[in-house]
């Protein structure tokens, strides 16, 4: 058996077109979608991301500003900025690319943000609406796998879903969205007992602890959906420098129903979520 390959490019690609149109039309309504992205310092895996994301906006018509701000930026400073774009009603979505530099204090900068403008989905208020299934701001890593399941024709309800990594950004929202979904759910992290017993388990398996290819074959369930969130680089060897997953791809492949890869599956999703949440922040902002 060789598991169906859930190819996240392919429905990010769908939902990029889905959000054009959309920002063509709540522009010609006057409400064209604005995303306001903080970058502080000059951290290359986080201008790479940045890049991306205001490339993403272009593409789909969604209009991007991009504060560059050097490293020794105060927080009174980067504060102030932040309630500037509170208050800008051009302004839909405001993100913070973390990690920030230790002088500041990410979550004091993140709570500044306005939850109606939260499309990072990290504030508290965000975390506290999806706890409670309050109208929020979801991440967008854990929105895009479900996304994801959804368009695969994945059953949640009543399946047994575990959730390997317990960060604030990926698993626990993701354990919530599922549970939401009304699957059966189990968080796994590095404290965890048998951590191979709970995969195998596992109907639908969402692995997100950035350890490199550490969920092998023997730990899935036959036919189960893995979803690999990790993105690693591999340090040495002939594939030196390539991202690889979580998962150990090539023996999940003989064993799970469906999988997605690394690259091409979460990546491009996380990516296309930006872009819906901020559509979403202006949808909201048009209807007020
Ligand atoms: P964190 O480092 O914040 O969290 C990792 C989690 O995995 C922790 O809860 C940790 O447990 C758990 N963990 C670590 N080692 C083990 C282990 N051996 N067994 C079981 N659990 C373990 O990472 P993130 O959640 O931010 O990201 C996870 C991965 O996803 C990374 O590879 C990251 O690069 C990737 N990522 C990919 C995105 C995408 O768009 N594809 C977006 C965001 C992240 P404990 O809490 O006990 O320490």
């Amino acid at each position: 058996m060789t598991a169906r390959l859930l190819d996240g490019a392919a429905l990010a690609q769908r939902i990029r077109a889905e959000v054009a149109e959309r920002a063509a039309q709540l522009a010609r309504q006057g409400t064209p979608p604005g995303l306001a992205v903080l970058l502080v310092g000059d951290d290359p895996a986080s201008a790479v991301y940045v890049k991306h994301k205001v490339k993403d906006c272009e593409e789909s018509g969604l209009r991007s500003v991009l504060q560059r701000l050097p490293a020794d930026t105060t927080e009174a400073d980067l504060l102030a900025r932040i309630r500037a774009l509170n208050a800008d009603p051009a302004i839909h979505g405001i993100l913070v690319q973390l990690p920030l530099p230790p002088h500041l204090d990410a979550q004091r900068v993140i709570e500044t943000i306005s939850p109606l403008k939260d499309v990072d989905g990290f504030h508290v208020a965000s975390a506290g609406a999806l706890m409670t299934g309050q109208r929020g701001f979801v991440p967008c890593t854990p929105l895009g796998v479900m996304r994801l399941l959804a368009h695969a024709g994945v059953d949640l309800a009543g399946a047994e879903a575990v959730v390997v990594g317990r960060s604030n950004i990926v698993g626990k929202p993701q354990a919530m969205l599922l549970l939401q979904a009304s699957a059966t759910v189990t968080i796994c992290h590095s404290r965890t007992r048998d951590l191979a017993a709970h995969c195998r388990r596992a109907d639908v398996l969402v692995v997100a602890a950035g350890r490199a290819r550490m969920i092998t074959g023997d730990m899935i369930k036959p036919g189960a959906v893995v979803i690999d969130v990790g993105m690693n680089r591999i340090p040495d060897g002939p594939q030196a420098g390539r991202l690889c997953g979580d998962v150990d791809f090539d023996s999940a492949l003989a064993v799970a129903g469906a999988i997605t890869p690394v690259p091409g599956g979460v990546g491009p999703m996380t990516r296309a979520m930006l872009l819906v949440n901020t559509l979403e922040a202006a949808t909201r902002a048009a209807a007020r």
